[in-house]
């Protein structure tokens, strides 16, 4: 019985390393071939002084402060598990030489305190640091919620006023079925004006619906390091490709 424990453990273990394996592999090759294009960003260097084609991404964690967002059965916030992810794909874009901005660093709200519209503020907050890069793509991380229990799985919306911003959701997209959710078939959905920024966003910029917090399963998934780790993972692997696509 124990031993029967200890090898299940034993192989959960090598399965996860066998998978972030293959992730950081992919991390490395495509940080290889994106080339001289992902430059080095010493940490507060001026912004101004950075090279014109320099493309600096900003992570979003969403929401924050007095707004959760969702929240799993026994009120586990959104805010918290965005936050978790975004400072993983931040940490990994970093071990890449790229520049990285983040949104919130905190559990904050983009807005003061005594505004009548905090949500708008905190919004545009983020949407005006976009507009602050000359060049920057944006990605913002969030959970799922819906009223049936069933449905699971990772989504990306893509802002429809940059062409580029649907290439680097279908990566995305792609990645989750096939290196996190075998049976994941979603497609990347285009954001309408129920999606402030990315509706209003001129720069390239995805939306990152990581799972659902009203799946009970995913839910427990996604408040794990192991899963969390994936989903940056990805997420970084797919950022690194379209940056060397710009090129
Ligand atoms: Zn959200």
């Amino acid at each position: 019985m124990i031993l029967n424990s200890l090898s299940k453990f034993f192989w959960r273990r090598i399965s996860f390393l066998f998978t972030f394996s293959v992730l950081c592999m992919l991390i490395v090759s495509v940080t290889y071939f994106a080339g001289e294009r992902i430059t080095s960003a010493d940490a507060g260097k001026d912004t101004a002084a950075m090279p014109k084609d320099e493309i600096t991404v900003i992570i979003d964690a969403g929401h924050g402060g007095r707004d959760g967002g969702a929240s799993t059965e026994d009120g586990v916030l959104e805010k918290h598990l965005n936050l978790a992810v975004a400072k993983k794909v931040q940490a990994l874009l970093s071990c890449a030489n790229v520049n990285v901005v983040m949104t919130r660093e905190s559990d904050i709200m983009l807005a003061d305190e005594d505004s009548s519209h905090k949500k708008r503020d905190d919004l545009n907050a983020r949407l005006h640091m976009a507009d602050a890069y000359e060049n920057c793509v944006f990605v913002s991380i969030h959970m799922n919620k819906f009223p049936v229990a069933k449905y699971s799985g990772l989504q990306v919306y893509y802002s429809k006023n940059n062409e580029e911003s649907q290439w680097l959701a279908e990566g995305i997209q792609a990645k989750a079925g096939e290196f996190l959710q075998g049976g994941n078939s979603r497609t990347v959905k285009a954001a309408d004006d129920s999606i402030y920024i990315l509706h209003n966003i001129k720069v390239p910029a995805v939306l990152v619906e990581c799972g659902f917090l009203s799946n009970p399963e995913e839910a427990a998934l996604l408040q794990t390091e192991a899963y969390q780790n994936k989903l940056a993972a990805l997420i970084c692997a797919s950022v690194l490709e379209y940056l060397g696509r710009a090129d």
